[in-house]
């Protein structure tokens, strides 16, 4: 199957990355969102990341001219009936991802891959919600999108080898690195990296130490590049908090319990850098 048209879904942190870097490989590119202005802010964010990556002496204006060429807004959910792959990027929700996935298996073409780009969501059951559940696919990408070279391929119970393969090959022409896991409870990257970030709130939590100590710890003490909460502000804490409900449910273990200074920052509205407020202020 040859894919040349993709409709991303959600115009947030994560779609306009995969807009971006599907544009920037050559695919004509849709990128749909719910909300007016996010679609206009995700539209903004790629010429502004593409603008500096000129600036920088990355890309030329030549690429950031054609990558935006390859871009198009869409207000309605109906224009996928173009395309020949969609890359679902909406909020971590089942009862969200379910009826944009209904009613994509409405307006898609049938030959039309779906994948989503969930972090943590059962792919068997998004793609129960539709007629074509061999055609349904998980396609996990790493924030920052145009930067991070991984992407978790999660094949569902039914979905077929042939779809398999398609987005195999789109992945390597993305100039990502595709890796086939299982459909489990947060796949293999959240269930190791969201768990070590919800300990790592606990220790705020029990005053063991502040978050800027803890992070410290992290990168000094075992090499890592970013400190866990403020990844966790990159991430989103209300996609971390949804990742942690994911495996406390999924596998019914208590040691996947949410930390309650987790929950109490969502229900804050402290979500992390996107709002300006998370375990660090951002202007
Ligand atoms: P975000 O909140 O930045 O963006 C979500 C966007 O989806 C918003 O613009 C919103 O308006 C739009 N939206 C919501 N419901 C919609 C609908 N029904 N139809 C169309 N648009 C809709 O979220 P994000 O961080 O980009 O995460 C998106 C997805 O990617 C989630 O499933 C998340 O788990 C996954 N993910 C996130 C990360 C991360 O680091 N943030 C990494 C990998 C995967």
């Amino acid at each position: 199957m040859v894919i040349q048209k993709v409709m991303v879904i959600g115009a947030g942190q994560m779609g306009a990355g995969i807009a971006q870097v599907c544009a920037g490989s050559g695919f004509d590119v849709l990128l749909h969102d719910m909300n007016e202005e996010a679609m206009q802010k995700g539209l903004e964010n790629i010429e502004k990341r593409l603008g500096r990556n000129v600036e920088k002496g990355k890309i030329s204006a030549e690429v950031k001219s054609a990558t935006m060429k390859g871009l198009s807004p869409s207000s309605e959910l109906k224009d996928v009936a173009t395309c020949d792959l969609v890359i679902e990027a909406v909020i971590e929700n089942m009862d969200v991802k379910a009826k944009v996935f209904r009613e994509l298996d409405h307006y898609a073409p049938k030959h039309a891959i779906l994948a989503s780009n969930t972090s943590s969501l059962p792919i068997t059951e998004i793609a129960a919600t539709t007629d074509r559940p061999e055609q349904v696919i998980g396609m996990h990408f790493m924030n920052p999108v145009p930067i991070m070279k991984l992407v978790e391929i999660i094949r569902g119970l039914q979905t077929s080898d042939e779809t398999y393969e398609a987005i195999k090959v789109m992945t390597n022409k993305l100039s990502k690195t595709p890796v086939e896991v299982k459909d489990f409870p947060g796949f293999v990257s959240n269930r190791i990296l969201v768990p070590m970030i919800n300990e790592a709130i606990y220790t705020v939590y029990e005053g063991v130490a502040s978050p800027e100590d803890v992070d410290q710890v992290m990168k000094l003490g075992m090499n890592h590049p970013m400190g866990p909460l403020t990844l966790a502000d990159f991430i989103g804490l209300d996609t971390c908090l949804y990742i942690m409900e994911v495996l406390h449910e999924g596998f019914g273990d208590s040691k996947y319990r949410p930390c309650p200074l987790l929950r109490q920052y969502v229900k804050a509205g402290w979500l992390g850098k996107k709002s300006g407020r998370g375990f660090y202020q951002y202007s």
